[in-house]
Parts: C-alpha cells; structure tokens; sequence
C-alpha cells in the first residue's frame, strides 16, 4: 500500500517525488500504522518494488494489501492517481470506507458522482467480485474495474483473443459495445479491447487500441465504433472459425445418429459446402450458451422443420418449447440469443435452410443489429 496512518493520525501517502534520503529518513524517524487495523506498517525501500508499507509477516489484518502487493498493483495506483491529479479530479488514494470495509485503490469525485478505480492485477474470485461491486452499488459509488494488461493484448490490431472468466467479469458496456479497458504499467498505456466479438468459450474477436496514460480523460474514453469495413472482415474471419469447426465435427463424432447436431445436418440434407453462410453467425448474448453457436443454430432450424415453422411464423413465445425440445438448458440470455437470432433471420427474409442470400447483404445486417444499433 501507498498511504499510511502517522502516530499523530494523519494519512501519509509515498509519492514518486520522494528521494531515497528523504525515504531513510521516514524509515528510521517515523512509525506507520494501517489506516484500517492499526497495526505497525513496515516501509518497505527496496530495489524491485517502488517504495511501499507492508504489514508484518502473519497479520490478521482483512484489507486487500495485508498480503503483499505485486510491484506492478503499486506502480499502476501511483501512475493513475497522477493522472487523476492532473485532471483536477481531487483523487483519495487507497481511502478506506468503514461504513462498507472496503478500500478501493483510488476514488474519485465527478459531477457529484463518486466512482471507484480498482486496478486488478491478480485475479479476484467471481463472488468477490460481486460482493465488492454491489457493495459500491449500495454506497451510490460506481465501481470500475481495470484490469493490467495480458501479454496478448500489447500489439493493437484486430485479432483472436482469450478472455478467461475472471476478466470477462471486468467487461465494461456502452449502449451495444462491448469492451475491457486494460492498463500496462510498463508502457503507461491503456489497451482497449473493444467490438468484442465472442465465438466459442473463451474465444472472442477483437479490436486493440491503445491509449497513452497522458490522453486518457475521466470518465474514460468509450472505444470507437467499429467501420462497416472492418467490421465485414471480422466476421469473415468468424466464417472461416466456422467451417474449421465444422469439419472435424462432421468427421469425428462417435455417437452418429444420436448425436443431435449431426443428425439435424443429415435430416436437412446439408454438407459443409452447402451450409448457408446465415448458420453459424454471432447474435448478442452467444456467450450465454457453453456450445458454439452453429450447434444451436442448426438444431434450431431442425426444430422449425420437425414442427413446419419457418422464422417468420415460430412463435417467439415457444423458445422455450425448443429448448425442451433439444435438451439445453434454458437461461434468460440464451432465450434473449434465439429471440435475437430469429429476428435477424426475419430482417433477412429467411424462409428455410436452404435460402440463399448474399453475403453482403447477411453482414449489413449483422452489422446494423451488433454494432450500429445504440
Ligand atoms: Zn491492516
């Protein structure tokens, strides 16, 4: 940690400015307490970490810092704290909040909002996740969450990335953009991982941009908009994923007529090369279903076809009824996909499987209902 109790009860913070005299001094004159349990701080100055309090080996103290924080947690809270600083934002480094006993890394004031910074770099678990945030919540404090940088991220491009679940949580929404604001020590950059696709797992296409810390505004800048260009060549990279998926899958399974996907592609007469290029696309909450979206898509069109429905003329209100029928599991976000999914096949004018349609027309669309809407 960065901010300290003296023994006359006044919160000291370690800045960057401090000299190493200045700093042996402190150590040697001054004794500092932990602004949450009192106990005595070591001032750590050593030659890897920037100068910081540590509490003794073995305390019971439940703060987040009671068990050592890594340099890059230390690095990040001071370099983000002088932005804050620089924007006139009256920043309170590490202040601790009795009332919810918690103490985010920095907490800001704007237009009578408070908002809370908490730099992640090491993962945190999904109900402490969510205690923390709704207990900012109940505080009327705005929880942000950045996460440092994974290595995948440091070349700005529009790529495959892996988002694990622990920082999926840190996702951040505008309107229909999805994104995860990232922030590296090393390079005082902010990595944004925007227009963020999701294909199978943890799999998700993405666009990189990078922001120096000194650019950066408060509340934090909101990722462009993907172009129409781009966005095509995105989803024609989302096609090949596809059909490299599908191959293995036609070629591989065991279970044969009992497994459900591969008999929907027999019953409807489908090969890899007829597959129509409107099965197998990515509608808003895919990430709700553990299968990828072909399987889901197919067995759709394979329940419209056992009941002579067409996406024009299901019932949006029997979604649950298909997911009984195909044994899946029903949440609100996956029935929020088929709904979603059924709708786009409506703009398109989709009758049956074996509809064609141009490709371009499929990515206008696509891009209206993903990226444009909002
Ligand atoms: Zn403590």
């Amino acid at each position: 940690m960065l901010v300290a109790m003296t023994k006359e009860q006044q919160l000291f913070q370690l800045h960057a400015q401090l000299s190493q005299q200045e700093l042996q001094t402190l150590k040697k004159q001054h004794q500092f307490f932990c602004p949450q349990c009192s106990e005595q701080l070591l001032l750590k100055v050593g030659q890897i970490k920037i100068p910081h309090f540590a509490h003794q080996k073995n305390s019971s103290c439940h703060s987040l810092f009671s068990e050592g924080e890594s340099a890059a947690h230390l690095l990040g809270k001071q370099q983000l704290f002088q932005l804050f600083k620089k924007l006139q934002l009256n920043p309170f480094l590490e202040p601790y909040l009795p009332s919810l006993k918690q103490r985010p890394d920095i907490l800001i004031r704007k237009n009578d909002r408070q908002y809370a910074i908490e730099f992640q770099c090491s993962p945190i678990s999904h109900d402490l996740f969510r205690q923390r945030t709704n207990g900012y919540r109940k505080a009327d404090i705005i929880p942000i969450w950045l996460l440092h940088t994974p290595e995948q991220f440091k070349t700005p491009g529009m790529f495959k990335i892996s988002i694990n679940h622990t920082n999926a949580q840190y996702t951040q929404h505008y309107k229909s953009q999805k994104f995860l604001i990232t922030y590296d020590v090393g390079s005082k950059t902010f990595y944004y991982a925007s227009n963020l696709i999701h294909i199978h797992k943890r799999q998700y296409f993405a666009l990189v941009n990078v922001l120096p810390l000194h650019h950066q505004h408060f509340p934090f800048l909101i990722p462009e908009k993907i172009s129409n260009a781009k966005f095509c060549l995105l989803l024609s990279s989302f096609t090949k994923f596809r059909d490299q998926y599908l191959r293995p899958r036609l070629l591989l399974s065991k279970k044969g007529v009992k497994d459900r996907f591969l008999r929907a592609i027999y019953e409807m007469r489908l090969t890899m090369a007829s597959l129509p290029a409107f099965l197998g696309i990515p509608v808003r909450n895919t990430n709700a279903f553990d299968i990828f979206c072909l399987e889901w898509q197919i067995q759709l069109f394979y329940f419209m076809k056992c009941h002579e429905l067409t996406p024009g003329t299901m019932n949006l209100r029997a979604i649950p009824y298909f997911f009984e029928w195909s044994r899946m599991e029903l949440t609100n976000e996956r029935e929020m996909a088929v709904e979603h999914y059924i709708n786009i096949l409506r703009k398109l004018d989709i009758h049956h499987v074996h509809e064609k349609i141009a490709l371009k027309q499929l990515f206008d669309v696509l891009y209206d209902e993903l990226v444009a809407i909002g």
